[in-house]
């Protein structure tokens, strides 16, 4: 059985000194450094030193968190608390991001909702069954760069072009300084290319429009994860442990690779196209009375007035309109997809919680 070292996570010295910053103020009780590899409405699977914990969220730390972004995500460095003898077990501290990704959460606020955390490395990536468009490799690498990750841009599905290394030029004209590589996961072609970004401790993570291969890709690189250590296992021996599908996957063969459903679906060009295209109303419409304002019979409205005024377009702003119902309808069709992947985790993360704590009350009670 290999036991996952701090190392194959990703800890270094600086993680170390982030850790030991944060901890000294809490000098009450011994802290303990882990990675968290999934998330589901305050609970968490964290791997440490002694294997993998089921951990939840602190009251302390929920209640000082001013927005969710400050609360634990996949690929966040924890530090954890055992309490009570170890019967539960409590992340007390997020050290501070390397890098993130994130978007707009639902709805119209501002809040910013976390996808992952601590990624080093992001594989942008294309299928060469389209035409690389050069205009969606900068959308890309403006998302990777907000994120603090370095890019690499994946031309996948090689296999189906009769000169790959043509469209590879063509990318990296698009691509400036940027490394391209041409693959093909179905043929296990050029993979070995890939190698080199996904070395010990290094995080990956992976991008791009659906039906390029992220899930091949993602599969063909993990070959077999590592398997937990520690207490999850012995649910496992004991047949009693659902299988929980890690967001984050420690590779035998060194590296880790970020695979969260939210990141999938991170196509921030869609929301971006509507600003891109209609720059100038969005700017009229910044000033309309209400921040939610639907530029229809609001009291107010900004973008009505330029369209009275003969400021403005009327049917420039109603495909404006247009398209920004199609956008939300979009993001809420996410959303419900999002919820219930997330009920469907969040049944087995329960299950698995509450197993181990009716056995560490048996094994410790009497
Ligand atoms: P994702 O949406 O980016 O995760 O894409 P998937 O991994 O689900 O792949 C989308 C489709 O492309 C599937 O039908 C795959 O079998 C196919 N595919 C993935 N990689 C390759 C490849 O290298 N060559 C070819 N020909 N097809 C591929
Ligand atoms: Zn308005």
């Amino acid at each position: 059985m290999n036991a996952v070292t701090l190392d194959q996570l990703g800890w270094d010295e600086g993680w170390a000194h982030a850790f030991d910053a944060l901890t000294a103020v809490d000098k009450t009780s011994e802290l303990v450094p882990g990675r968290v590899v999934l998330e589901h409405n305050h609970v968490y699977r964290v791997l440490t030193r002694q294997g993998e914990q089921l951990a939840e969220s602190a009251g302390r730390m929920k209640h000082r968190a001013e927005g969710r972004h400050q609360l634990p995500v996949v690929g966040d460095w924890v530090a954890l608390r055992f309490d009570t003898g170890g019967a539960r077990v409590h992340i007390r501290e997020v050290l501070p991001r390397r890098t993130s990704f994130s978007r707009k959460a639902a709805g119209r606020g501002t809040e910013q909702q976390v996808l992952a955390a601590n990624v080093d490395l992001v594989f942008i990536v294309f299928g060469l069954d389209n035409p690389v468009n050069a205009r969606s490799i900068d959308r890309y690498l403006v998302v990777a760069k907000r994120s603090g990750a370095t890019p690499v841009i994946v031309l996948n599905k090689a296999d189906l072009v009769a000169d790959p290394a043509a469209a590879l030029e063509e990318a990296k004209a698009a691509a400036g300084s940027v490394p391209v590589h041409a693959v093909s996961s179905h043929a296990g072609w050029r993979l070995d290319t890939l190698e080199q970004y996904l070395s010990r401790g290094r995080t990956v993570a992976l991008l791009g429009p659906s039906g390029v291969g992220k899930s091949s890709l993602v599969n063909r690189l993990v070959e077999r994860e590592l398997l937990p250590t520690g207490e999850v296992r012995e649910w496992d021996a004991r047949g009693r442990h659902t299988s929980v599908h890690r967001q984050l996957v420690v590779r035998e063969r060194g590296g880790l690779i970020i695979d969260t459903p939210g990141m999938r679906e991170l196509q921030l060009w869609e929301t971006d196209a509507v600003s891109d295209t209609f720059e100038d109303l969005q700017a009229i419409a910044a000033s309309c009375r209400f921040r939610d304002c639907r530029h229809e019979s609001e009291p107010g409205c900004a973008v009505k007035a330029a369209v009275d005024a003969g400021l403005c377009e009327a049917l420039r702003v109603e495909s404006y309109l247009k398209l920004q119902r199609e956008q939300e309808a979009m993001e809420r069709k996410r959303e419900e997809r999002g919820q219930i992947e997330e009920k469907r985790q969040s049944k087995s993360v329960h299950r698995a919680m509450r197993q181990m704590t009716d056995e560490r009350a048996r094994r410790g009670g009497t």
